[in-house]
């Protein structure tokens, strides 16, 4: 099994490029997340979400920017050290358990696969049973996928992806999608999976559900850290350059332009925009 490992990016930018135009998905991306700690990754549709856990996963590299897992910065890996870290240190789990999963074998038998793949590339996996019963998956794990409930392809999919025992799980949307019951099943089996093997987990989620039941979220707005919420409180974030994101419900009440102070008073800031009366 592998330790969990922390996870920093610093100034990540992502930029895709396509024939006549460009999208920037994300534009200047500073975040840590510490090792063995869950947090949920919000947002709006295209917000940048899923690139951002593509990127942390070393699907492919930023447009600039660094990311280190642990001590490890990936965009100074080789090709050989990137597979083994993806094989062994890190799991990437795609939007659509499918998209994870090998239809014409069983659940079993997509983890055993996982596992043969992993372990050529020097993990240690734990048994095949163990990953089942870690994530509740034992039930139905011999019977055919197309006989599964979407929930339940879903914790496949979590099985697949912890075979290699990774210190680090990404999960895309893995509850979205689904019933309240199977949802329910999804993140407890998340929390287990953290509460177990102490293993990082940045999971994304739109479902205020799921993220009200997280220690952490940090939300995404236009590719860049919008806001955090801890044990249910929201906070602004600086960042690494020093702004400050307005929070979403004074974007109205600010508009672009504004001229704001900001001053201390005692402990605290008080934030003065130009023209609001003085006390
Ligand atoms: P989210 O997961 O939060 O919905 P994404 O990371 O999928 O957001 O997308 C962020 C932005 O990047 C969106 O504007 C989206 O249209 C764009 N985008 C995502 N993938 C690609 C791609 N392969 N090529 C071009 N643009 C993309
Ligand atoms: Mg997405």
């Amino acid at each position: 099994m592998t330790a969990a490992e922390s996870i920093t990016t610093v100034g990540l930018v992502h930029i895709y490029r396509s024939e006549g135009h460009d999208v920037a998905a994300l534009s200047g991306v500073d975040l840590v997340v510490g090792a063995g700690e869950v947090i949920g990754l919000l947002g709006p549709s295209g917000s940048g979400k899923s690139t951002l856990l593509a990127l942390l996963g070393g699907l492919f590299p930023p447009s600039a920017g660094k990311i280190f897992v642990g001590a490890h910065e990936l965009s100074a890996m080789t090709p050989r050290e990137l597979d083994a870290f993806q094989a062994r240190e890190s799991s990437l789990m795609l939007q659509g358990a499918r998209r994870n999963l090998l239809p014409y074998l069983t659940g079993r038998g997509n983890v055993e696969f996982a596992q043969v793949r992993a372990r050529r590339l020097g993990a240690d996996p734990a048994p095949v049973d163990d990953v089942l019963d870690l994530v509740g998956a034992g039930e139905f794990a011999d019977r055919p996928l197309a006989e599964l409930a979407a929930g339940q392809l879903q914790l496949i999919a979590l099985a697949v992806a912890m075979a290699p025992a990774p210190g680090v799980l990404l999960a895309d949307e893995p509850s979205s999608a689904l019933d309240h019951e199977a949802r329910e099943h999804v993140l407890t089996a998340l929390l287990r999976v953290n509460a177990h093997r102490g293993t990082t987990i940045v999971v994304v989620t739109h479902d205020p559900e799921v993220a009200g039941r997280l220690p952490r979220t940090v939300t995404i707005r236009d590719g860049r850290i919008g806001g955090e919420g801890r044990q249910g409180e929201e906070y602004a974030v600086v960042t690494a350059d020093g702004f400050l994101p307005l929070p979403l419900h004074l974007r109205a009440e600010l508009p672009p332009g504004t001229l704001v102070r900001l001053e201390k008073v005692g402990a605290d800031y008080l934030l003065r925009p130009q023209g609001h009366p003085e006390e």
